[in-house]
Parts: structure tokens; sequence; C-alpha cells
């Protein structure tokens, strides 16, 4: 192990400046997204994980709101009058 530089590859990622798939590293020691097709790196994302759970929660939430359960009532057409 001479390897000047550590790399990690990322399962099913995509270059966004060639679309290759499975092309995409990280660079342990930089935090750097780099592609191995093309040359294409850039800064490492900050946490998207973190604002894709928010977005589960509050879509969750909305949708509870929105099927709330409500009594269903019949209306006797005689006590109308
Ligand atoms: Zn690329």
């Amino acid at each position: 192990m001479s390897n000047t530089s550590r790399r990690r590859f990322i399962a099913g990622a995509v270059c966004p400046e060639c679309g290759a798939l499975d092309k995409i590293a990280v660079d342990l020691d930089s935090d750097q997204r780099l592609c191995v097709a093309c040359g294409f790196s850039e800064a490492r994302p900050v946490a998207p994980s973190i604002s894709e759970v928010q977005t589960r929660v509050s879509r969750a939430s909305a949708r509870r709101v929105e099927t709330a359960a409500e009594p269903v009532r019949l209306v006797d057409p005689k006590a109308t009058d």
C-alpha cells in the first residue's frame, strides 16, 4: 500500500459532469468527491442525509393532519324542518 491518497468509491453515484455511474470516489484525506472517468471534483456537501430526514418527518406530520379522523354524522331529513 503506497497510495498517496485514500479513496472510497460511492456505489450507485452518478457524476454530475459526465454522467458516469460508479466512477465517483471520495478522497478520505481532503473530503472531496472526484470522478475517475473525467477528473471532475468538488467539495463534499454538508450532511445531505440530515435534511432528508427532516423532510420525511415534516411530510409525515402534514399527512397526519390531512387525514384527521372525524366522526360521521347521519342527518335525519325530518329533523331539518
Ligand atoms: Zn465524471
